[in-house]
């Protein structure tokens, strides 16, 4: 049988939010919002436009942002017991992020560790926050600005006879989605998917993700 490999989106995914809109609500000037727009739109690279809203802010506000986070971050149904369900199996679970480490690892913390996680890095020692992508696109991403770019981080990871799983929910994970063999999705995702004619498995809440891949596995229910 081929082995399952998970690979896990954060933001509105594992969160139910996606925490860097958040933040940009609260505290980024109105600049960021047709950066956020040219994103979504695919007219502007998520790296770039990621770069570029963090820019708006000043280092100063780095504890605010983190506790704010903290605070009002709230996770999906369900995820503590699908980490328990993947270790119990021995499933390797991946955490592949846009998202940037500084909320990323306090938030997961309660939850870890994990086979790993991949995120986007944050430099507190300028005027304004600086981010920093330590897991460019490899030279088969057709995208090349995905800041932190999941296929790539999927071809390091898997090898021939295994199994991936692609859990997200927004333009991040597209083409990541393209790549997997199995795709669990929820809200733009969704959208997209249907778009591009890509097979998925729509999902609310992490309970629905043990389904799926009980499913897959050919457990029966
Ligand atoms: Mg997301
Ligand atoms: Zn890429």
């Amino acid at each position: 049988m081929r082995k399952l490999v998970i690979f896990c989106d954060f933001d509105g995914t594992i969160t139910n939010k996606d925490n860097i809109i958040s933040l940009m609500k609260e505290f980024a000037p109105p600049e960021y919002l047709p950066i956020k727009e040219n994103i979504l739109s695919q007219k502007q690279s998520i790296r770039d436009g990621v770069k570029e809203m963090f820019a708006l802010l000043p280092v100063s506000l780095k504890d605010q942002i983190t506790s704010f986070l903290l605070e009002q971050a709230q996770i999906r149904d369900g995820f503590a017991e699908f980490v328990s369900y993947t270790k119990e199996r021995n499933i390797p679970l991946y955490i592949v992020s846009g998202g940037i480490d500084f909320f990323i690892h306090p938030i997961l913390e309660p939850f870890g560790p994990f086979a790993d996680v991949y995120c986007n890095e944050s430099d507190f020692s300028g005027d304004n926050i600086h981010i920093h992508f330590p897991h460019g696109c490899d030279e088969l991403c057709t995208s090349k600005g995905c800041g932190c770019c999941k296929p790539s981080i999927i071809r390091q990871l898997l090898d021939d006879n295994a199994l991936s799983v692609v859990i997200g929910d927004s333009i991040t994970d597209l083409e990541a989605a393209k790549l997997a063999d199995v795709v669990i999705a929820r809200d733009f995702l969704i959208e997209k998917c249907e778009e591009l004619h890509i097979r998925y498995e729509p999902f609310k809440s992490f309970h629905d993700v043990i389904q799926i891949i009980d499913e897959k596995l050919g457990v029966p229910q």
